[in-house]
């Protein structure tokens, strides 16, 4: 998959203000990246922990975990060159009061913790990331055919 694709979810706070839509256009006509797939769930706890295992021993994990499985969020998956890097330079810096203006998390993120969105950090997580969600006949490349990560 070399470095084409990344996972992003649009968190419970946004799903549930209704910007899923908006940011979803703003991501692809905007920021040019391409839908591979896509799906609307609710985590629970025990999924939202294994999701964040990584951050399991920082101060934010358990309110983290309890803020991403408390509702429905977008979860999907995009392509385009350099996906990882670009993705996280499309939404902006963690804290929304800290990212450029302009940036998915400046217009819609409210704090650190509910900043809207979530992307993929590395090559590496996106994989795992896109596999937590998704079975492999469920990414499509653009003519519509399966995508073998
Ligand atoms: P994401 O992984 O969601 O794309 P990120 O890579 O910019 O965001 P991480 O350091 O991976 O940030 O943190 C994961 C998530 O944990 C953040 O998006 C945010 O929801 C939450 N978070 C991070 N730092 C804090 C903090 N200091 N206080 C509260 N929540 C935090
Ligand atoms: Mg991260």
């Amino acid at each position: 998959m070399a470095g084409r694709y990344t996972l992003s979810m649009i968190k419970p706070r946004a799903v549930r203000e209704g910007h899923a839509g908006e940011i979803l256009s703003i991501v692809t006509k905007q920021g040019g990246f391409r839908i591979v797939a896509m799906r609307m769930l609710r985590l629970s706890r025990e999924q939202a922990m294994k999701f964040y295992e990584v951050h399991k021993d920082k101060p934010f994990y358990n309110d983290l975990v309890e803020f991403m499985s408390s509702g429905p969020i977008v979860a999907y998956v995009l392509e385009k060159e350099n996906a990882v890097q670009a993705f996280r330079s499309f939404i902006g810096a963690t804290d929304p009061s800290k990212a450029e203006q302009g940036t998915i998390r400046s217009l819609f993120g409210k704090s650190i913790q509910e900043n809207c969105v979530h992307g993929s950090d590395s090559d590496e997580n996106a994989k795992r990331e896109i596999q937590f969600f998704f079975a492999s006949h469920e990414l499509f490349d653009a003519q519509g055919n399966i995508i073998e990560l």
